[in-house]
């Protein structure tokens, strides 16, 4: 069974601690996209984790973990990742950690560079992570990027390195007048990380395509969600990978194999992190507490992310785009409190109300329409099973469900692993 758990809205639905539960039945975790800009926190009985790079399933001993050739690895992030997970008491070897040959490398001078562009843009800058995930996909596509597999022949990559390093300060020293990106440096780079992973390297493609054939479940694991997809997202304002179901198959490397289900994680309000349009943001005190109930500050930059209520015609659109055969809604504990949870039914442009969700330009000029459902004042964190939740909670679970047109499954109400219900 192949099933893919993604995003349906801006990314931080909580993917990773929907991983971490659903995974116990799954043998294998793969991340299929992105790199070290994603943050996905995980709290089990083994402690709170902050996992940028590694799938979620790394906290399983029953689970093998493998990143796809889609992905962007740093180096030195990685291996610091792993180190921290290690000092925890976490094993990882490579029987349960496999990394694609054809996964990209994430180079200092990418980290470098994405710095620099935001720094040249000043005020209209794209809120990056800086991670130097743009340039880093960027230098994929215009084929001037290094692959995980060249670590295992470095004479031929110390060649490469040579044209790469002159190529790159074209643009480092002669566009942003920086200090020469220096070629020792990078060797440097790819011999004190890349050398510590050279047993994880592997065809990982033969590997997933034997395990899908001998019937193994195979869980593809999304950072960020819909509306970031490079395509189908926010554009300029995404990712820039594919963060969509459809792309999990390919960036996982079995292109030839198809997904059976998709997971959609759906949070049940909407938080943003970075710049963009976002039509049913909250601002001044509405926002602050909302913020500070959900805890919503980046887990892998600690920014303060953007918050607003639930947005069905984002949403609604976020389970198109990901083909969501179920959903996992979380966070619904946040909601606790309110007298009345107010909720976006639909976008208001030219004086119209409009359900379909727009081009980016179009969306900013986009006007939020709220309608106010009941809220409850009932601690839900102990609800484990449906008939536990007060009434207007239920009937918040149900609204969201026919308004988005797919089935609610989970319903998280806690960050724990065990704090989430089944629905009927
Ligand atoms: P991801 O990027 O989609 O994996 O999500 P993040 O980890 O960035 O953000 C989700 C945050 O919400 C994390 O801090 C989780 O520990 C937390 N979280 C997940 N599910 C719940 C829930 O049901 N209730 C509460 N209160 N927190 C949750
Ligand atoms: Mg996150």
């Amino acid at each position: 069974m192949l099933t893919s758990i993604v995003g349906i809205n801006w990314g931080d639905e909580g993917k990773g601690r929907m991983v971490d539960l659903l995974s116990k039945d799954y043998d294998i975790v793969v991340r299929y996209q992105g790199g070290n800009n994603a943050g996905h926190t995980v709290v089990n009985e083994k402690g709170k984790f902050i996992l940028n790079l590694l799938p979620s399933g790394i906290l399983r001993d029953t689970v093998v973990n493998v990143m796809g050739n889609g992905m962007v690895i740093d180096l030195k992030h990685l291996c610091g990742e792993m180190q921290k997970l290690t000092d925890a008491g976490i094993k990882i070897t490579p029987a349960n950690l496999k990394i694609s040959n054809k996964a990209v490398i994430c180079m200092p001078y990418n980290v470098l560079q994405d710095g620099l562009e935001e720094q040249r843009l000043k005020d209209k800058k794209f809120g990056s992570t800086l991670r130097g995930i743009a340039p880093i996909y960027g230098d994929k596509y215009l084929k001037k990027a290094f692959r995980v597999g060249e670590l295992l022949n470095m004479d031929l990559l110390k060649e490469r390195l040579k044209g790469i390093v002159e190529w790159k300060n074209l643009t480092i020293v002669g566009a942003y007048g920086h200090e020469a990106v220096k070629y020792d440096d990078m060797i440097d780079y790819f011999m004190t990380y890349g050398m510590k992973l050279k047993d994880y390297i592997c065809d990982t493609g033969v590997y997933l395509d034997e395990a899908a054939n001998a019937g193994k479940k195979i869980m593809f694991e999304a950072q960020l969600g819909a509306l970031r997809d490079i395509d189908f997202g926010i554009y300029p304002y995404t990712s820039s990978s594919s963060t969509i179901s459809a792309y999990a198959p390919i960036g996982a490397g079995i292109p030839n194999h198809k997904l059976d289900n998709a997971v959609g994680i759906m949070k049940a309000y909407s938080t943003c992190v970075g710049e963009g349009p976002f039509t049913a943001e909250y601002f001044g005190e509405k926002a602050d507490t909302l913020r500070k109930a959900g805890g919503e500050f980046g887990a892998a930059t600690g920014r303060p992310r953007r918050v607003g209520p639930f947005d069905v015609v984002a949403s609604k659109y976020g389970v198109k785009m990901q083909g969501a055969t179920e959903i996992a809604l979380t966070k619904l504990d946040v909601l606790t409190g309110l007298d009345e949870i107010e909720i976006c039914s639909a976008y208001e442009l030219n004086g119209k109300e409009i359900q379909e969700f727009p081009f980016t330009d179009v969306l900013a000029e986009c006007k939020p329409v709220f309608i106010k459902m009941k809220g409850w004042k009932e601690d839900i964190s102990k609800c484990r099973k449906e008939e536990d939740l007060p009434k207007a909670a239920y009937d918040y679970i149900k609204f969201i469900e026919k308004a988005t047109g797919c089935t609610i499954k989970y319903v998280s109400v806690g960050a724990e692993r065990d704090e989430y219900l089944i629905m009927k």
